[in-house]
């Protein structure tokens, strides 16, 4: 058998199935590496005794006969979710030390199918950002190179998974934080369709963009892990979407009609972005997408040019867009109801003040900005409801799409990692590199990254796959197809393998 370390979601379900190993056994051998590589910055909380009661119980369930796809699998959330056996920062000082009575829904699902929780992951604070250092908690770094970023927001959730220090963790994607880090750690992520997971549970950044969904290194282990986490959950979440609960494990493993066994593609059209193919787009990544998108047409897919013709404005409509919702949401942080309150102020609206200006980062604070300036009085048609009918233009594009293909396909992000601290004080820089992935979440349309090679520096790089509304098991499915051909997912940063 392989190291502990080195099996997936699905294998190590199957090996603790077949007693080869425990529950108990893989979480205390995940939290010994865990503390190994302290140093990545990836985790921000434990609780030991809790993730062993944990595992004890799974261990019970699997000796009373018990099967699930995930009974007893060690894996960690983005420190987004708020959980009962774990404190909750969303990577931010306004929250230190809170505590939550209650897990997410998502945590919740994860848990009643046999999931074990190791513990918390870094993300950037209140999920704003591409490189995983506006956290209050430190940087994370990618175990590819140390000196660069996992990217973000979820790049705790990316490192560790990368790291083999868990086999899967939860992230969110409000505008590219599961598809970017995923992306840049060389492991596969989705971003579900927005209102197929629910937010109940999940700190809220921007409400009409937020989506939970899995970060693993196989679609097939992502398949396992989102037919957990999706369906309705109306009662708590009014954004949850009424579509019923459906078996993405099952998805990936049934035949296309007319496929072959070596054209299981055959048939799917995939829409090439003109826009995504640009200069914008750095050569080591456009050639690793256009030999996967080759091996794509091997496998008995056809390719299309498509054109994504408002792909540039979803950067100011995004960023018109969630620091406005940001601003409402992060209002409850005022040192009454929650978080952070400063220790000496003079009256009411100073202890506000005192209390956001320090446990606010500066990223947080300018979208605090950006957002009311732009649902002021007198700038609100100008700029917020503008970005609106633009976002309902962008949505309205991939439709226009979707009648000539049936997912699109290009790059996740136009660079590979960059170095920790090269964009730190230049957030256009930073909102810049969101440009593929921003369009998509501005529609609420499920993507995914999918490893696809390597870059500049020997850094991985995804091709990010984007389907039509609730086409999650055709995304998982052509991407499970590539990665039955191809192994780029099964390649491990070098002193982090076995
Ligand atoms: N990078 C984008 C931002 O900073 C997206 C973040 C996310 O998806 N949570 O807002």
């Amino acid at each position: 058998m392989k190291a502990l370390h080195d099996l997936g979601v699905l294998e190590l379900a199957t090996a603790i199935a077949a007693k080869q190993t425990s529950s108990v056994e893989a979480a205390q051998h995940l939290l010994a590496r865990a503390k190994q590589f302290a140093s990545l910055g990836a985790y921000l909380a434990f609780n030991e005794e809790a993730t062993l009661a944990q595992a004890r119980a799974a261990d019970a369930r699997v000796a009373a006969g018990e099967r699930t796809p995930l009974l007893g699998v060690p894996l960690a959330h983005k420190d987004i979710f708020v959980t009962k056996d774990f404190p909750t920062t969303a990577g931010s000082k306004m929250l230190a030390g809170y505590q939550s009575p209650f897990d997410a829904t998502v945590v919740q699902r994860l848990a009643a199918q046999g999931a074990v929780s190791l513990g918390k992951l870094n993300c950037d604070e209140f999920a704003m950002g591409s490189g995983n250092d506006n956290s209050a908690f430190g940087p994370v770094q990618n175990p590819w190179d140390v000196t660069r970023v996992p990217g973000g927001s979820s790049g705790g959730s990316a490192a560790a998974v990368a790291a083999r220090l868990m086999p899967a963790a939860t992230g969110t994607d409000t505008g590219g934080s599961i598809r970017q880090p995923a992306s840049f750690t060389g492991i596969t992520g989705i971003k579900p369709t927005y209102g197929r997971c629910s937010r109940y549970g999940m700190v809220a950044f921007a409400s009409s963009l937020d989506q939970a969904g899995p970060m693993a290194r196989s679609a097939a282990d992502c398949a396992a892990l989102l037919t957990a986490m999706a369906g309705p959950d109306i009662d708590r979440d009014s954004t949850s979407l009424d579509h019923p609960a459906e078996d993405y494990s099952a998805a990936i493993g049934r035949p296309r009609e007319g496929a072959t066994a070596a054209r299981p593609l055959k048939g799917l059209r995939i829409g090439l972005p003109a826009e995504f193919f640009g200069a914008g787009c750095a050569p080591d990544v456009l050639s690793a997408v256009r030999a996967a998108l080759a091996e794509y047409e091997k496998l008995g897919a056809t390719l299309v040019d498509i054109s994504l013709p408002r792909t540039e404005l979803s950067i100011p409509v995004y960023y018109i867009i969630a620091p406005a919702e940001a601003s409402s949401n992060l209002s409850r942080f005022d040192g009454v109801k929650f978080g952070h309150r400063a220790a000496k102020y003079d009256d009411l609206l100073d202890m506000y003040k005192k209390s956001r200006s320090e446990a606010f980062g500066p990223e947080v604070q300018r979208r605090i900005m950006i957002g009311t300036y732009v649902l002021s009085h007198g700038y609100y048609d100008a700029y917020y409801l503008k970005a609106q009918q633009i976002r309902r233009l962008i949505a309205q594009d991939f439709q226009s799409a979707f009648e000539r293909c049936d997912l699109i396909a290009g790059p996740v992000a136009p660079t590979v990692a960059w170095k920790i601290g090269e964009k730190s004080d230049d957030p256009m820089a930073n909102y810049l590199a969101d440009i593929y992935t921003l369009s998509t979440s501005l529609a609420g349309l499920p993507g995914m990254s999918v490893p696809a090679g390597f870059g500049v520096g020997g850094m991985p790089v995804g091709l990010q796959l984007v389907g039509n509304y609730f086409k999650e098991g055709e995304l998982l499915h052509a991407a499970h197809a590539f990665q039955q051909a191809t192994d780029w997912h099964s390649r491990s940063p070098s002193g982090f393998g076995s």
